[in-house]
């Protein structure tokens, strides 16, 4: 491991066994992950949180290496055994040499819009038909299933009416395992260890709970559908780049049901949510600073990753037990917004030529950051208060902007125009907003 300090929250992997601890040291395996929690006096050690046992105690940086990102690879697939429109006859060819249990799914040529599910068993493959209606798969009439993912785990563990159950899959030529990757990069969590818990949120994608991973309190988003499930893996593949103490943590992936992503839960929710039930007499200025400087930290780190938020508002920011604010929805399903998608776009919050030319950027993001502060000053205040989206696109590019909230410091009001400069080049990067909100901090 090098020499660089470890923060609390990283997550490491063991590089070796360690079974025979001293007192107060940790006991793990190779391979497994363990959850940085605090630095001690003696350089090199740390407390740390063991996943598979959920113990505390004690181990040295140089018998463990930080997790490495998962590679963006188109490659990567959730379903690596699905071949696509292949025949029979190829599929029988990619299934030899004769295997138990080695199989595979197509799509079914004769019958389009169902699949085939060809398994090898005593030599020969068997061609199950999967017959697709009203949104249910099914090879047998008692068991549907809502995607194939699905039903390759079930006979994957349940012969039910095929020859054998699903015991390898045979992958699509060039295709890699979601699955093994996640796991050898030490992403992948167990499905058995994930307690699922109320529900804290909705998402775009569905409903986000609260949950127990080993012990810990964690948030979670189940991605069911096949199709996006695919997509988020990819954003998932940026997300365990980005490691920052102001960007919400992916503590990993479980991959059943489509996805589940795991993140660190942040217990007391989304920022604009926070300031808006507490208020004025709870919530000081000094602390609305300092939640403006966590932001600004947060996004000027992945401004200098080169990485384009889009959705930068308080209902993105969530805070953490300990008061800090955490950027979060970074890098997920907007990587490359289509045009019909626009009507999708959180219009008040986007900067002009994001909105016209689809010109998204770093400072796009500043001008949201704008209405961020704005928010914030006004204790979680919808923006352009009373307009419509219509009227608020139409006076933004006449030259309107909101005056900023009652009592909002000076600094802070100046701070707020000139990220709404109409020309993005004119808007300060995220680097300098953060110089002067120290100031502003400093000065108090
Ligand atoms: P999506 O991006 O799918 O629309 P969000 O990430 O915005 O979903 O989550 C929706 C809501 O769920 C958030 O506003 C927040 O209240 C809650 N939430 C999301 N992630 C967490 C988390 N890690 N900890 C606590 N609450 C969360």
């Amino acid at each position: 491991m090098s020499d660089r300090a470890l923060l609390p929250g990283t997550q490491v992997i063991a590089k070796a066994d360690h079974t025979k601890p001293k007192a107060g040291e940790l006991a793990f395996h190779k391979g497994d992950l363990l959850n940085i929690v605090s630095a001690c006096e003696d350089k090199g050690w740390y407390r740390a949180h063991h996943h598979a046992s959920g113990k505390e105690g004690l181990l040295s940086a140089s018998i463990v290496r930080e997790r490495p990102p998962i590679k963006v690879d188109p490659r990567i697939s959730l379903m690596p055994w699905f071949h696509g429109a292949i025949s029979g006859l190829q599929a029988v060819q990619q299934l030899h040499p004769p295997e138990d249990g080695l199989f595979l799914v197509r799509e079914s040529i004769r019958h389009p819009g169902d699949y085939v599910l060809c398994v090898s068993h005593g030599g020969e493959v068997t061609h199950y038909r999967v017959c697709y209606q009203e949104g249910k798969l099914s090879i047998h009439e008692e068991q549907s299933f809502s995607n194939l993912k699905d039903m390759i785990e079930y006979y994957t563990t349940h012969q039910g009416v095929l020859c054998t159950k699903l015991l390898k899959p045979k992958p699509k030529h060039g295709a890699k395992s979601a699955e093994q990757e996640l796991a050898k990069a030490g992403w992948l969590l167990s499905f058995q260890r994930l307690t699922l818990g109320g529900k804290i949120g909705q998402g775009e994608f569905g409903d986000v709970l609260q949950g127990e991973y080993i012990g810990r309190p964690v948030a979670v988003k189940n991605i069911k559908c096949d199709v996006t499930a695919q997509n988020f893996l990819a954003e998932t593949a940026t997300m365990t780049k980005l490691q920052h103490k102001n960007l919400v943590p992916l503590l990993g992936v479980v991959l059943h049901n489509g996805l589940y992503l795991v993140m660190e839960l942040m217990s007391k929710g989304n920022l604009g949510n926070y300031l808006r039930s507490r208020g004025r007499s709870a919530i000081s200025y000094q602390q609305l600073l300092h939640f403006s400087l966590d932001v600004v930290q947060g996004m000027e780190y992945l401004e200098g990753k080169r990485l384009v938020h889009r959705d930068l508002a308080a209902r993105n920011i969530l805070v953490s037990e300990s008061g800090e604010a955490k950027v979060s929805d970074f890098g997920l399903s907007k990587a490359q917004l289509q045009p019909e998608d626009l009507s999708r776009l959180p219009v008040k919050w986007t900067a002009p030529e994001a909105l016209r030319h689809n010109k998204f950027s770093s400072r796009s993001d500043v001008w949201s950051f704008g209405v961020l502060l704005w928010e914030v000053y006004s204790y979680g205040r919808a923006p352009y208060p009373k307009m419509s989206v219509k009227e608020v696109v139409e006076g933004v590019q006449r030259g309107y902007r909101m005056e900023p909230p009652e009592k909002c410091p000076p600094a802070v009001c100046s701070l707020m125009r000139s990220c709404w400069e109409a020309e993005p080049g004119k808007r300060p990067p995220f680097k300098k907003l953060r110089g002067k909100l120290e100031k502003e901090l400093a000065g108090e």
